[in-house]
């Protein structure tokens, strides 16, 4: 059996990038730069005013009372008319560019004025309330890095740069079949011995969270013929990811299914609990898991294994989810050997988090994941005492 740590290995040392596309500047959002982003220009390209009041020399101010003639009216949106001379000062609004001659604004609240004449009282320093050419970005500056997911600031920023498109990483298109006779999906009323399908939903819904596509390839029963012919329609897809099927029983005929397919299979058991048999395989370089069946064992090999392969996919530097340090507030306990992902809540305490598991770990107890933070990682066979440190992969902000 792999490790967890080994079986990632395997999986992203198969993973590439998909191929670039350019996309409208809005559309970008979320989505992984694949191309340096270069400022053209400088931000902002004059010196200009952060306040309403009066643009001045700071040199005119000495500390006691001065009277400077207004000489002017900066509007943002115009330019000064000419150069501030000594002794003068021109009216200008926030925004508005900075006369020639002038280098520090007073706010119109701190001063007297009579439209012809202000009074400044006390010292201006240089610079007060302007702000300088270039403050923000200049010419050549790189001001995103390629791997970088865009958010709004980024959006924002490409705008200003006059960026109307950018070069982006195409979204992984990923396929998801559901197998078992026991399944009812989604609007059919399950007959006697029926379940409800869960995973195709809770893994699609999944799959969009990571920023990729999701292509629903409905269920399979457990027949090896019904399995492979489902599959062949996901086969356009970037990547393929099926649910259950995939332990010892003679009704396990995923992995058969996806040999079938023409998939090479890299990996099967990986020591970790939820989770352990976990198919990993790459058919004509595209990467197809087979995850359990259990809904929570299944949502947790996807956080774990698929979705930084999905990430990677999708152009990203940082693949993983971030990971905090809590203080266990009660036993947090892993009983057998393999290592365990247990659902916690969080809560603040003090600086940090402290955690407490969500109840019982069963691994089709989905209500666990609903109430899960985040996944308590704890090696086999051990026991976390209350008031001890445990590591924890974020899976959202704690309420
Ligand atoms: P298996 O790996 O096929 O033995 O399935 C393990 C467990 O997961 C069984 O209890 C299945 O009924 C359950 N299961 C499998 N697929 C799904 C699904 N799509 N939704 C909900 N439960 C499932
Ligand atoms: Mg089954």
């Amino acid at each position: 059996m792999l490790t967890v740590e080994e079986a990632q290995d395997a999986i992203l040392s198969r993973i590439e990038p998909l191929a670039v596309e350019r996309v409208d500047v809005m559309a970008a959002l979320g989505r992984v730069l694949a191309e340096p982003v270069v400022s053209r220009a400088l931000i902002p390209p004059w010196a200009n005013s952060s306040m309403d009041g009066y643009a001045l020399r700071a040199a005119d101010t000495r500390g006691e009372p001065v009277k400077l003639a207004v000489v002017g009216r900066i509007v943002a949106g115009s330019m000064p008319s000419r150069p501030l001379r000594a002794g003068e000062a021109m009216r200008i609004f926030t925004g508005a560019p900075l006369p020639d001659g002038a280098d520090a604004v007073v706010p119109q609240e701190d001063v007297a004025a009579d439209g012809e004449r202000v009074t400044i009282r006390g010292r201006i320093e240089t610079g007060a309330c302007v702000r300088p050419a270039g403050e923000d970005v200049r010419v050549g500056d790189v001001v995103v890095q390629p791997g970088h997911v865009v958010g709004a600031a980024e959006v924002g920023l490409l705008a200003t740069l006059g960026y109307s498109q950018v070069r982006v990483f195409r979204r992984p298109r990923v396929a998801v079949l559901s197998t078992g006779n026991e399944l009812a999906d989604l609007g059919t009323e399950p007959t006697p011995g029926q379940i409800p399908n869960t995973n195709t939903y809770s893994l699609m819904a999944q799959v969009l969270e990571a920023g990729a596509e999701p292509i629903n390839l409905g269920v399979a029963p457990d027949r090896l013929e019904s399995i492979t012919e489902r599959l062949q329609w996901g086969l356009a897809a970037d990547v393929l990811v099926t649910s259950a099927g995939v332990s010892v029983g003679e009704l396990d005929l995923v992995r058969d299914a996806l040999e079938r397919c023409g998939a090479e299979l890299h990996l099967w058991q990986v020591s970790m609990r939820p989770g352990k048999p976990i198919t990993f395989g790459t058919r004509a370089g595209r990467p197809v898991f087979g995850l359990p069946g259990n809904p929570v064992s299944a949502m947790v090999t996807f956080e774990l294994f698929v979705r930084p392969a999905l990430r990677r996919m999708a152009g990203a530097r940082a693949v993983d989810r971030p990971r905090v340090r809590a203080r266990a507030l009660e036993a947090i306990a892993n009983p057998g050997f393999r290592r365990g992902y247990l659902r916690v809540t969080l809560t603040r305490d003090g600086n940090g988090y402290g955690a407490r598991l969500t109840g019982d770990q069963g691994s089709a107890i989905l209500r666990s994941m609903v109430l899960a933070d985040g996944l308590a990682v704890v090696t086999g066979d051990t026991t976390i005492p209350a008031g001890d440190a445990v590591d924890v992969i974020l899976l959202r902000a704690p309420s």
